[in-house]
């Protein structure tokens, strides 16, 4: 009940800020952030309307799997993914979100086409140069799209970010405006293999800010989950 209730809300702001930049609403995809809740919880979540359960950890995410938490779920990957994790994920989620480098791009696109399949991903962008952080530097974005042509199992639909976490939302803006522009400019520039429809930024304490500057694809945990406990 609590958790449909937080949805509710969080899709009213959601609805709110869409409006506000000129956007249809049901354009903006909601991924409920679900690391560390139990399997009950992620299905009252998908009761409560989400689009897509978001997991940060391969081995939480094959328990859950096994309870039955996704049934009737997208099911998105949303933490730092290993090499050696690569063949346990890959068809089982809808989407990778947090493909980093030319080695997962090859892996992923080897254990896809074995399966016959084609595996959404998106490319993690590492916008605040944080020198323990995810993502790639955006002067690498280039040479990872263009391998990413090489592998037709691969299927790059946009860009991901986690900005750094400084607490002042102008700080953050800039940031997302970064990350707009970015996905505005591989959009216009038509790589092969490469459809940039998804911006996915903005987590509980900042989607508002995220979605006017153009995401249309957020993370949201605690806002949809409570706190969680660690
Ligand atoms: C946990 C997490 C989120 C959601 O964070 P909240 O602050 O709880 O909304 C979003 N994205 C990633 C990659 C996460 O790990």
């Amino acid at each position: 009940m609590m958790i449909a209730d937080n949805i509710g809300r969080v899709r009213e702001m959601i609805s709110e800020a869409a409006v506000r930049s000129g956007r249809n609403p049901d354009d903006i995809i909601l991924v409920a952030a679900a690391k560390m809740k139990s399997a009950e919880s992620v299905r009252e979540a998908v009761a409560g309307g989400v689009d897509a359960i978001g997991e940060n950890r391969v081995q939480e995410m094959l328990e859950k799997n096994r309870e039955g938490a996704y049934t009737n779920a997208k099911l998105h990957y949303i933490g730092h993914l290993q090499s050696n994790k690569v063949r346990q994920i890959v068809g089982l989620c809808d989407m990778i979100q947090s493909v980093d480098s030319p080695e997962l791009i090859a892996l992923i696109g080897k254990r896809a086409a074995s399966l016959g399949i084609r595996q959404n991903v998106l490319i993690e962008v590492n916008i605040g140069r944080e020198p323990n952080k995810a993502g790639v530097l955006c002067e690498k974005l280039p040479e990872i799209l263009e391998q990413a042509a090489g592998f037709p199992g691969v299927f790059v639909r946009g860009l991901m970010a986690v900005p750094p976490m400084i607490g002042k939302i102008n700080t953050n803006h800039n940031y997302f405006n970064e990350m707009y522009n970015l996905f505005v400019d591989i959009r216009a520039k038509k790589y092969d293999n490469i459809s940039m429809n998804f911006l996915s930024m903005g987590m509980s304490d900042s989607f508002i800010e995220a979605i006017g500057a153009g995401a249309n694809m957020v993370r949201i945990g605690s806002a949809i989950f409570g706190e969680r406990q660690y």
